[in-house]
This record gives structure tokens, C-alpha cells and sequence, in this order.
């Protein structure tokens, strides 16, 4: 076994980490490999887990010397891990998005960062050029034949789904006007309708926020085609990162958080950093009916949310007239300020995100939240067939302390019914990613089959790919893998066709 190999279940880690460890997990991905066999340093692939582990995230983290302000400026990388028969190839490559390429051949930034990157030459050369860059950094999904690379603020880019190939900014054939905004959190029904689809939103944000929910075919000869749209407005700036769908409605909260423009305006601040929690006014979970329930044609309801503030959601189900949202809950918004340095930030000042459940009376209007756990958590999932269902199970990262932010560095299975965990750690050296659970096929029972985790290694300053037993988190195989992928975003599953 390799002496850098990260720890089994089994072995007793301490409770520490090498801040440069973690800090070594932001560094530039500086090679593109096709379709390259990788095989395991420990354990077996098993053998039914055959299709496609597809994960983007900032892969471009500084050019010319300069170092983004915050990895979500980074330019999305794709990773493409192929599975079958026991067997695994890894290709990967750069979303080529137009700043892309333009900043490719110029040798530095070009354009400004939503999270405070800014082009050489100070305020005044960034005063007043509003213009973005679409970084398609944040998710990776297959709608149809094509693969998309999503970033909210922006439309999807098309990707060949086998080589990685860059098409282009698509319009998802005329669904999207010029510029639309197309969330990077869709959610995927499995079911609840007859065929599972692709549900998701775009928001148009200002003193009046307009969401327009959207739901996609993914099966059949009519795969990627549009189902059903709707729009809806709201008063109020909208910050929606992600919702969550039962089989009658789309639930987003819209958090108490301002936006101020004027630093952006003059070169100061990044958008995303003139954001900041609203004092005195409080949250609201939007409930949108969905074209295909049974409130369908009916006005959106609004009920009032706990204090704090929510990047993703677990799930959300139904229950007499209640609808449950769980979700993973910050007790503020955590801002990177101008002069903040996030490799050297301090994590004890840092929201630690707490997994919860608000239960919602349709009725009454009351809104009862219980906290599930103390522990940091982030990228929490169920089994993907229990989207919009009550599921008893949930994995998601955590850190190793059991309160207060740190870096994650565990899995955790939940038991949401007894509370009962089981955990799976990479510490001291390692730090996960999103866990994404792959049921076992044909398999009626919620935790049997997989779960795929990226880990940086700090011990090799590489990413090792773990598959762990869904059931009880034990480690089935681990790959060393033959590039450096920095601390990501989202990743999905496709089944092999
Ligand atoms: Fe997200």
C-alpha cells in the first residue's frame, strides 16, 4: 500500500489538519487527459456500477502570478470518470467558454469576478466595465444527448457528453432568451409524473425578483425538450442558489440579504460582495405550484423562514397539508470581504452549516424548524429515487469537529428517522467533496449502493476518487488519480445507455 494513501474506516485519525494541506487543494488543473484508464490502489470498481461520474468546479485559479479572490471565480473544468465493467477511464477538460479562450490567449484576467477577482490595475481600471464572464463552474448535468456545464447567473454550455468537447453557450433550442439566467441546481423528479424530468429555474433579480420555473423531458425520443414554464414575481432581491421539488410544488427560500451595488459599480468589490445579510427582516420560503400538480395555474404561497441564511437543500416531501423542507441551514451569510484573503481566512470566524428541517403548515402558516445535528455539514443528498419523497436517509460532508467551521474532511450517513450515523473519514490529510449516491440497480432498498466522493489528497497534493459501501461506509475501492482537481462544486450520475 502507498505510504500516502489516504486512511481507512478502520484507522483511529486525530482530529487535526495542515491548513497547507487544504490550502494545496487550490492550485491551476494544468492537463486535459482523454479517455485515460486509471485503476485502483485498494479494493475492487464493483462490478455494477457502470456509467458516468461527470463533476465540474473551478479548475483555473490564477494566471499570470494573479490568484482569483475566491475559488467560485475560477473558470468550471469538467471531470469525466467512465465506469464499466469493473473497469474506469478519466477524461477532463475546460468548459472553452468565450472569456475562456479570450483570457487563454491574453495570459491574464481579462474580466472581473462575481466573487471579488479583479483585472490588474486596481479600482480604476475596474470602475465601470459591468461585464461578466459565464465561468459554467458550478454543476454538470446530461439533459438530452448533450451535457451541460450550468452557472446561475448566466445560460448552460453544451459539451459533447464522451469527449468533453465544448459546442458552445446553448439556448436549449429557443427555451432561453439571449442572456436568461438558468440555475445551476436543477432537480430531477423520478418519477412523480410518470417519466422522470428535469425541473429547474432562472431569476431575474433586482428591486422585483422574477423566477421562471422550467421542466424538462429526459427520456425518450423527446429527451431535453421543454415540458412547462411558468414566471412568477416577488418583491425583494432574490438570492436563489438552489430549491428543492415535491410532486406538487417548487420550494425556494429567499433569504434576508440586500444588495448594494455602488462598490461593483466603482471597481471596489466583486457583485457577490456587496451582498449582506438584511438586519431586522426575515426570510421566505416561496412555494410555487408546479404545472404538473394539482395546484397547477395557482398563485405562488409565501410563509416566513428561520433566521440565517441557505445555499442547498436536502429534499422536500408532502405530508397532510405540510409541506417538509430540509435544508442545510448558516447563521448568516458569509461574506468574503475585498481585503479578505481566503486561503489564510480565519475558520473559526466562518458559519458553520447545520443541517435542518423546517416543517411547513399549509394551513396555519407555522413553520416548525428542528436541527438535525451540530456538526458542520455541506452537499447534502438522499438516494436520487427519493427526490420529492420523505427518504430516511441522507450522506453529506462534514468537518471533523463537532461544532464550528472547519474544512470537511468526513462522509456522513444520517439515519433522519433515529439519528443514527455512521461516518467515513479522510482526515487528517484528506478533504472530501460532494458525495453523490448511486442506487444499486434494480434495488428497492433506500442505502443499498454507492457512494462516490473526489478527496484531496494533502498528503500527494492529488485527488483520489473513493467508492464507499452506501450502507455502512465502508471503502469498496480507491483510486489515485492522475490529476490534481481542486476543491469542487456539483457532479452527477448518468447510467450507461
Ligand atoms: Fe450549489
Amino acid at each position: 500500500m502507498s505510504k500516502s494513501a489516504l486512511n481507512p474506516a478502520t484507522t483511529k485519525v486525530t482530529r487535526h489538519f495542515d491548513r497547507h494541506d487544504w490550502a494545496s487543494g487550490y492550485c491551476n488543473v494544468e492537463k486535459e487527459l482523454n479517455n485515460v484508464r486509471v485503476q485502483p490502489l485498494r479494493g475492487t470498481i464493483p462490478k455494477e456500477l457502470c456509467g458516468f461520474f461527470y463533476r465540474n468546479g473551478p479548475g483555473r485559479l490564477e494566471r499570470n502570478g494573479q490568484r482569483v479572490h475566491h475559488p467560485f471565480d475560477g473558470d468550471g473544468m469538467i471531470t469525466s470518470l467512465h465506469f464499466k465493467e469493473s473497469q474506469l477511464k478519466l477524461s477532463n477538460r475546460f468548459v472553452q467558454t468565450e472569456g475562456w479562450q479570450q483570457e487563454e490567449e491574453a495570459g491574464k484576467f481579462i474580466y472581473r469576478g462575481v466573487f471579488g477577482t479583479q483585472k490588474p490595475g486596481g479600482a480604476i481600471a475596474n470602475a465601470f466595465d459591468l461585464r461578466f464572464k459565464n465561468i459554467a463552474n458550478t454543476h454538470v448535468v446530461k439533459l438530452g444527448d448533450q451535457l451541460l456545464a450550468l452557472w446561475e447567473a448566466a445560460g448552460p454550455h453544451a459539451l459533447n457528453p464522451i469527449t468533453l468537447e465544448t459546442y458552445g453557450l446553448s439556448n436549449l433550442n429557443g427555451v432561453l432568451k439571449e442572456g436568461e439566467p438558468f440555475s445551476a441546481h436543477p432537480r430531477f423528479d423520478p418519477g412523480h409524473h410518470g417519466t422522470r424530468r428535469m425541473v429547474t429555474f432562472g431569476v431575474k433579480t433586482g428591486p422585483k425578483s422574477t423566477v421562471r420555473l422550467m421542466e424538462f423531458e429526459t427520456e425518450g425520443k423527446n429527451a431535453g425538450q421543454l415540458i412547462s414554464s411558468r414566471k412568477d414575481s416577488f418583491n425583494g432581491f432574490s438570492f436563489l442558489h438552489d430549491f428543492a421539488i415535491t410532486p406538487n410544488w417548487a420550494i425556494f427560500l429567499q433569504n434576508a440579504i440586500s444588495f448594494n451595488p455602488l462598490p461593483f459599480i466603482l471597481g471596489q468589490k466583486g457583485a457577490a460582495q456587496c451582498l449582506s445579510s438584511k438586519p431586522g427582516s426575515k426570510g421566505k420560503f416561496l412555494l410555487i405550484p408546479r404545472d404538473c400538480g394539482i395546484f397547477a395555474g395557482q398563485e405562488p404561497r409565501s410563509f416566513d423562514a428561520p433566521d440565517g441564511f441557505v445555499f442547498h437543500h436536502l429534499n422536500a416531501w408532502e405530508q397532510n397539508k405540510q409541506i417538509v423542507v430540509e435544508s442545510i441551514h448558516y447563521p448568516d451569510f458569509p461574506e468574503v470581504g475585498p481585503q479578505d484573503d481566503f486561503l489564510t481566512m480565519n475558520f473559526d470566524q466562518i458559519p458553520a452549516g447545520i443541517l435542518s428541517r423546517c416543517e411547513i403548515n399549509l394551513a396555519s402558516k407555522q413553520v416548525i424548524t428542528t436541527r438535525f445535528s451540530d456538526q458542520c455539514c455541506e452537499f447534502a443528498t438522499t438516494n436520487p429515487l427519493k427526490q420529492g419523497r420523505h427518504a430516511r436517509y441522507s450522506w453529506m460532508a462534514i468537518a471533523e469537529r463537532k461544532e464550528g467551521y472547519a474544512p470537511l474532511q468526513a462522509i456522513k450517513k444520517l439515519d433522519l428517522v433515529n439519528l443514527e450515523q455512521s461516518i467515513w473519514s479522510a482526515a487528517p490529510r484528506g478533504f472530501v467533496s460532494e458525495p453523490l449516491m448511486i442506487p444499486r440497480p434494480n434495488s428497492h432498498v433506500e442505502d443499498e449502493g454507492w457512494i462516490l466522493v473526489l478527496v484531496w489528497n494533502g498528503s500527494r497534493r492529488g485527488t483520489d476518487l473513493v467508492i464507499l459501501n452506501a450502507n455502512n461506509l465502508k471503502e469498496e475501492a480507491l483510486i489515485e488519480l492522475p490529476i490534481s482537481i481542486p476543491h469542487g462544486l456539483h457532479g452527477s450520475w448518468v447510467n450507461e445507455s
